[in-house]
């Protein structure tokens, strides 16, 4: 969040100790201009605020009004570059090299916006702004508190965010389950926003759990009704309740919530388990939840209903090829260190729908342990599978199986897609292989090996620390004419992709690999930064140093993944699909 010092003490209007008010109002900001939506959990986390939150606010994107979503996260770590993906899902990369929480994947997807740093909060962010203040004497003549100050920085935040975004509503996604210590704050903030915002300015939505035990075969409430009661404790009255369950939930349980909440029973939504999330925002519409919020905030006439109907149609045609029954079906293998969390590969999985959708194939993914992969056992691993993806990853660990598979892919026409390490991996296989680079390595898994083909380069090196030196966020590829890539993007010269890496290929060996017929297809305008490799003799066979899963849309999605799943269609179903990859992938985006 812009933390621009006159920002910071131009809003802080009562430094003295003479008052117990602090509120700070950044320059600019017109109480009343934007309305807030705060959506806060009960029962238990994991429910899917992220999901609810993000689709009521594309239903109210569509309408024509401006929205930015907010995630506050509970933890003390200034971002989530940090954390392992096992304990806490992928880590997503905005366009300005923010390292995330994967909700924020959801949100750019769900309402096909590049989000910013401003979208995103930590406890860490929000005490070291205020330590920062604190040295700077912003609070001269007081002792410093989680209430007004740690609050008062949350409100700032938000206002700011307010302000710069020009939105209609924030939509304020509080991390974790109301009662959990860390969040405490975050939840007081919101309670004295709504009150000095104003009544109709603010909307709470509490999510809870409808517990419903096999062993009884009925819902139960009981749950619920006690996370709601700990927020009703904390002095915040939801005017929406959103009630997760497998099923739909029964109109007697609503009743039950609605009664003891003081939410009136129209207010008591069902928000069951869907087949796709790209199917909630029709769940949610045709319950009205997002007219009984643009009702509440009073915001009616600011909506669009033309624009609607045609965002909507656009939306249904997407979601229209989610439900149908898929024709064809290929089995793509990923190997993965993360395997027994599927949250770690997040976007990946986001990718691949958003294929089956536009090309009307069903894609099973066949996880591939690699730990224990050797040259001898590699083909019956991969034997079924109709292309592999090499994802994204650090540390050695699995790395020699990796290899192993893109030999195979390489030598046996299977289609791959390498992302990021994948990329790393195929440039290390091709070298030792095709160039015979026989000790050629990446210096993050074999410092002291004899060809480093990957490798940081010499300004990465000068800067000390991990994190320092990493590549973030988004950056403009330069693509060669005529290649895979080129056609792949639409016949463009250029297209933006997100980075998160450390190492890249050393541009010592660029020349060796790429007479041993390598093709770079892609890399960075201006500096010898390779960012896209291909074969072209190969059917498919394309690496890129970036994720372009993390910027795969419902309605825009990556072509590189299409191109994968089309050339493991041509791989399944051969001579059945008569054209090359790239003119396969433009019609069935264009259709
Ligand atoms: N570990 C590799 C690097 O740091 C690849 C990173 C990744 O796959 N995100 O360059």
């Amino acid at each position: 969040m812009s933390q621009k010092r006159e920002d910071i003490f131009a809003s802080i209007s009562n430094k003295s100790s003479d008052t117990e008010f602090f509120s700070p109002v950044p320059k600019g900001y017109v109480k009343g201009k934007t309305k807030y939506v705060v959506v806060l959990g009960t029962v238990m986390s994991g429910l899917g605020k992220g999901i609810f939150s993000s689709c009521v606010a594309k239903l109210m994107q569509d309408k024509g009004l401006k929205v930015s979503p907010v995630k506050l996260e509970g933890y003390l770590n200034m971002d989530s570059g940090t954390l392992n993906p096992f304990r806490h899902g992928e880590v997503f990369v905005l366009d300005d090299g923010m390292e995330c929480d994967m909700d924020l994947g959801t949100y750019e997807r769900m309402l096909n916006l590049d989000l910013s740093k401003q979208n995103f909060s930590t406890n860490g962010q929000v005490f070291s702004s205020v330590l920062k203040t604190e040295r700077g004497g912003g609070y001269l003549g007081r002792d410093v508190q989680v209430i007004p100050h740690v609050t008062g920085e949350v409100k700032r935040k938000l206002r700011v965010l307010a302000r710069d975004s020009e939105a209609d509503v924030v939509f304020v996604e509080i991390g974790g389950t109301a009662g959990d210590l860390e969040n405490a704050f975050y939840i007081e903030a919101m309670r004295e926003l709504a009150n000095e915002e104003g009544d109709s300015n603010c909307c709470f939505v509490a999510l809870t759990y409808i517990l419903a035990p096999q062993t009884l075969g009925e819902q139960k409430s009981k749950a619920a009704q006690l996370g709601i009661r700990e927020l009703l404790q904390k002095g915040i009255q939801p005017s929406i309740i959103a009630c997760r369950c497998e099923e739909e939930v029964t109109e007697q349980v609503r009743e039950k919530i609605s009664l003891f909440s003081n939410v009136p029973f129209s207010n008591v939504f069902s928000m069951h388990d869907s087949k796709s999330i790209y199917l909630i925002p029709a769940m949610l519409r045709d319950s009205g939840v997002d007219f009984s919020i643009i009702k509440m905030l009073g915001i009616e006439d600011k909506i669009d209903l033309r624009k609607e109907r045609s965002e909507w149609e656009k939306w249904c045609d997407f979601t229209d090829r989610v439900t149908k029954d898929h024709k064809n079906e290929v089995t793509i293998g990923i190997t993965g260190k993360y395997i027994s969390v599927r949250d770690s590969y997040a976007s990946i999985s986001n990718a691949i729908e958003h294929c089956e959708a536009w090309l009307g194939c069903k894609v099973n993914v066949e996880w591939i342990e690699v730990t224990d992969i050797t040259p001898e056992n590699t083909e019956a691993a991969l034997r079924g599978v109709d292309g592999i993806i090499v994802p994204g990853g650090f540390g050695v660990r699995g790395t020699e199986g990796k290899i192993e598979c893109i030999r195979y892919a390489r030598e046996h026409d299977l289609p791959y897609l390498g992302l990021c390490l994948g990329f790393q991996m195929a440039v290390i296989e091709y070298a030792r292989n095709v160039c015979g680079i026989k000790d050629a390595n990446s210096s993050e898994i074999a410092p002291n090996c004899g060809s480093a083909v990957i490798n940081l380069l010499p300004e990465q090196k000068k800067i000390e620390g991990l994190g320092g030196n990493m590549r973030l966020g988004g950056r403009d590829v330069e693509i060669k004419k005529d290649t895979l890539a080129y056609k792949l993007f639409g016949d463009e010269q250029t297209a933006r992709l997100r980075f998160r890496h450390r190492y890249e290929v050393d541009p010592e060996y660029i020349e060796q690999l790429q007479n041993a017929g390598l093709v770079f297809s892609g890399k960075a305008p201006n500096h010898p930064i390779m960012q896209i490799l291909e074969l072209p003799e190969h059917p498919y066979f394309i690496g890129t140093q970036a994720h372009p899963c993390l910027t795969s849309r419902p309605l825009n999605p990556s072509p590189m993944f299409l191109g994968l799943i089309v050339a493991a269609m041509k791989h399944k179903y051969p001579g059945i699909y008569p054209e090359d990859v790239s003119t396969l992938v433009k019609k069935a985006v264009r259709k």
